[in-house]
């Protein structure tokens, strides 16, 4: 189990060993990480069919428009 932290809704977020995505969170430290929550919700605010944690831009772009 690793943990990070979710970057829109800065709660803790475990990730176990079998998500997809363990490994490019545990070897890509400081790369931006959003729960799945707020993926949803961001997709659903911004229309948004790519999983926004493959586009640091995209989060940019959101955390501007919502701040
Ligand atoms: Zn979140």
């Amino acid at each position: 189990m690793y943990t990070t932290i979710c970057l829109i809704c800065k709660k803790e977020i475990a990730i176990p060993f079998s998500d997809f995505r363990y490994k490019d969170i545990k070897y890509n430290r400081g790369k931006p990480f959003v729960c799945d929550k707020c993926s949803f919700t961001i997709r659903d605010e911004t229309n948004m069919t790519k999983d926004i944690n493959g586009d640091t831009n995209n989060i940019d772009k959101i955390l501007r428009a919502r701040s």
